[in-house]
């Protein structure tokens, strides 16, 4: 099976989530702290490839910035300076919190 794509991006101000629509139909609403806290570079997770931490924000932080890397990930930039994550969209749906309402 095709892996899904990621159609659209929106986020989502007043509930601070991060709605994600894919091309299988899913969405999925990621929180912007639990994003944050789920950032896969080597600084938040340390040389560990075994399995990706979270690492709660010390403060709640929202979405600066926001854009597509190739067609395979996307790049986020938060409100407390931090960006340097690529969002691979296998990771996404591997930590995607759960089905919502479309
Ligand atoms: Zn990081």
């Amino acid at each position: 099976m095709e892996a899904p794509q990621l159609i659209e991006a929106r986020r989502l101000p007043e509930s601070h989530r991060l709605r994600l629509t894919w091309s299988d139909d899913h969405v999925a609403e990621y929180p912007y702290d639990y994003l944050r806290g789920y950032c896969p570079c080597a600084v938040c997770q340390g040389h560990s490839v075994v399995e990706i931490k979270f690492h709660p924000p010390s403060a709640p932080v929202t979405i600066e910035t926001l854009e597509p890397v190739g067609n395979y990930g996307l790049s986020i930039v938060f409100s407390d300076g931090h960006g340097t994550g690529i969002y691979r969209f296998d990771f996404l749906r591997q930590i995607d919190p759960g089905e919502t309402e479309a």
